[in-house]
């Protein structure tokens, strides 16, 4: 698998990484058989963060025998330098190693986040202290939305990598705004969600014949990010076996779309759901839990999704998505402390309610 110079940090990494987003999802079992997997095909920098649940500990024990094989990224979404601190400890043992090659600050998707990581004490002070001990490699940040934080903290200099979602409907523009900066800039860039959080996996793609199915469709979709000379690496999140082969094949047999495969590729995503916007479409990423009551938002969320994206004939799967979520949106007391930590800056109690609405009657 080709590699490529992420950036100002000098490290060789593959053009595939792993995301470590989706172990919560699988069996410590599980996970083990994906990255040990993953390493043996060649990948060779696996990303995850301290707030993916038990993915920074599944990695640990996976994989601290093969230390030495593979670089690992973790991200902080504390915003002071005595939390980082503490969450820094805590990767470390998580993650059984002494060094992090990336630090992450993460998150820092809007204005008054990004003032108080750089404030005197802030996450920023914490993270230059930990390099200069040598527990951590480099300083990253990780921005969803808000591009003029992401051209602030590009003009800034205090970063050697920056982590943007991207993906080939880029409604917000990040291949034509963003990344050429970054790279201006000499940062490593890391490409999240290159898969819309999972959007483009949906079964709803069978209906896709013209690229050649659902997988064609996945691949052609990693193609298109991993050509953007911009792009260093793509770690799309994986939890299957299956995943990992697919995905080491793409990055192993990588060619460039032509312009006509590119154009297919964009009509066939774009017969699919609703379009990618910040604000609008549930990533999938988790960060909203736990709710205060108890409700699997993302679960809610990928069910209203498959309800308004799929065929009729499909929305079997998504009532049975529906009805596997044991605590209905009903029960939301309006708390707001998931939308705190939203980083598609969903107004969730209302998409909730949207939601609740297309299942009324089941
Ligand atoms: S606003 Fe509703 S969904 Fe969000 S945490 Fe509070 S109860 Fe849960
Ligand atoms: S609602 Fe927001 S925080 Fe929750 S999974 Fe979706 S995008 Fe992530």
């Amino acid at each position: 698998m080709d590699k490529r110079h992420l950036g100002k940090t000098g490290l060789e990494v593959t053009m595939l990484g792993y995301g470590g987003i989706k172990l919560p999802n699988i069996s410590e079992q599980e996970a083990a058989e994906c990255l040990n997997l993953a390493l043996d095909l060649g990948v060779n920098f696996i990303d995850t963060a301290r707030n993916y649940r038990d993915s920074e500990e599944k990695i640990g024990k996976a994989l601290h025998k093969r230390r030495d094989e593979f670089y690992i990224a973790t991200k902080t979404s504390a915003r002071d330098a005595r939390t980082v601190e503490e969450q820094l400890g805590i990767s470390l043992r998580n993650l059984q190693t002494d060094y992090i090659d990336i630090y992450q600050l993460h998150t820092v998707s809007n204005a008054d986040t990004w003032e108080a990581v750089r404030a005197p004490g802030g996450a920023y002070e914490a993270a230059l202290k930990a390099r200069e001990e040598g527990k951590i490699g480099h300083i990253g940040v990780t921005i969803h939305r808000d591009k003029q934080v992401m051209k602030e903290t590009i003009a800034s200099g205090l970063f050697e990598t920056i982590m943007v979602c991207y993906n080939p409907m880029d409604a917000e523009d990040v291949a034509g705004e963003i990344l050429p900066l970054a790279k201006e800039a000499n940062m490593g860039v890391i490409i999240m969600k290159p898969l819309s959080g999972g959007q483009l996996t949906q079964p709803k793609n069978s209906r896709i014949a013209g690229l050649g199915g659902p997988d064609a469709v996945i691949a052609g979709t990693l193609r298109s990010v991993m050509q953007n000379p911009h792009v260093d690496v793509v770690i799309p999140g994986m939890q299957a076996v299956a995943e990992v082969e697919e995905n080491v094949a793409v990055a192993e047999n990588f060619a460039p779309l032509s312009g006509q495969e590119h154009e297919e590729l964009l009509r066939l995503i774009g017969q699919l759901s609703t379009e990618f916007r910040y604000g609008q479409v549930c990533l999938r990423c988790g960060y909203c839990q736990p709710c205060t009551v108890g409700i699997d938002i993302p679960a809610v969320f990928k069910a209203a999704d498959m309800k308004r994206g799929y065929d009729e004939k499909l929305h079997y799967l998504a009532s049975e998505v529906w009805e596997s979520v044991e605590v209905k949106p009903e029960a939301c007391v309006e708390c707001e402390k998931c939308m705190e930590k939203c980083p598609a800056g969903i107004n969730i109690p209302e998409q909730l309610k949207q939601a609740a609405a297309l299942f009324a009657g089941l």
